[in-house]
């Protein structure tokens, strides 16, 4: 039964994710208020900001009776792992264009095959052309009637299901001045602009080097953020790129997750939560700011890292 009364069920599920405020010495030296919503807490297979992204993306597959969907990520994708059991759950048949060698595997890997997913195996300079239209044309000949959905979930449709979670967060912290969350696609940090509060300012922290162009992405996603002078990017806490981080700072982010009692891992959440501590010690968060920051999850591509 891949229909509608399926996507109802599973996002009848969705319980606001806790909200937990964080003690830390750095926080009271700097006079800061610092709270984490826990997304990695959301669905426990459907991880964070992918189950949010993903919502009405896969009410649309659904109500257009798609034959399935289709999508791109690196070979610990969240965002494949998340479409996979969703897939699973709702019955779509599910295919992965995977950046990597095809006889990789991983416990992400595992799991995704385990609900289905069809895995086809790209190059790097193949998967560079993962927005080109003839590819996208080749895909949808080779996959007919196929939603094909870009890279990390980020398309308009992610939009609505991420602004959500402001009415989530204003009935327990009506009055915040900051949210920050780590940005890689776009999307999560789009869709938060497209419900900001007046009064709440966001800033995403890029996990990824040379970012420059992302900003641009957060318009053509959402194009009012252009003229929106509430949100900013930061680019310097990268850690050397994408998915790479020093030993020290991965010792640092396994330090911050035991004095936060919080779970982190180093390629999203750790990553950004380390980039703002680094930054309120050098006091870039003005003294009596209240601040959230959003765990976007991601904790099942951290299995044997960290
Ligand atoms: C995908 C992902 C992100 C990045 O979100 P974007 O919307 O692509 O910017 C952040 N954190 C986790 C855990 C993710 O899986």
């Amino acid at each position: 039964m891949s229909d509608l009364s399926c996507w109802q069920h599973l996002y009848q599920l969705q319980r606001p994710s806790p909200l937990q405020r964080l003690c830390h010495p750095l926080l009271e030296q700097h006079r800061l208020t610092l709270w984490i919503k826990r997304d990695d807490l959301l669905h426990h297979l459907i991880s964070g900001n992918k189950w949010r992204k993903l919502k009405y993306t896969l009410r649309q597959a659904l109500s257009e009776q798609a034959g399935g969907l289709l999508s791109f990520g690196g070979a610990y994708s969240n965002h494949l792992h998340a479409l996979a059991a969703a897939g699973h759950r709702l019955g779509l048949p599910t295919v992965g264009m995977v950046r990597g060698e095809s006889h990789s595997n991983n416990p992400t890997l595992e799991d995704a095959r385990r609900w289905g997913m069809t895995l086809e195996f790209v190059d790097r300079q193949q998967y560079r052309r993962r927005q080109d239209a003839d590819w996208l044309a080749e895909l949808t000949r080779r996959h007919p009637g196929y939603l094909i959905i870009p890279e990390g979930g980020s398309c308009p449709q992610a939009l609505p299901g991420v602004a959500e979670l402001w009415q989530e967060v204003g009935q327990e912290l009506p009055e915040l001045d900051e949210v920050i969350l780590p940005v890689a696609s776009g999307g999560t940090l789009a869709g938060l602009l497209s419900a900001r509060p007046a009064s709440t300012r966001v800033r995403g922290y890029a996990v990824l080097k040379g970012a420059g162009w992302l900003a641009e992405e957060v318009c053509r996603l959402y194009p009012p953020a252009a003229q929106d002078n509430g949100w900013q990017l930061e680019l310097s806490h990268h850690g050397g790129g994408y998915a790479k981080s020093s030993a020290a700072d991965k010792a640092a982010i396994a330090e911050l997750a035991v004095q936060l009692k919080v779970p982190l891992e180093a390629i999203y959440s750790g990553k950004a939560l380390l980039g703002l501590f680094r930054d309120i010690a050098d006091g870039r968060y003005a003294a009596g700011s209240r601040l959230l920051f959003l765990h976007t999850g991601g904790m099942q591509g951290a299995r044997g890292a960290l």
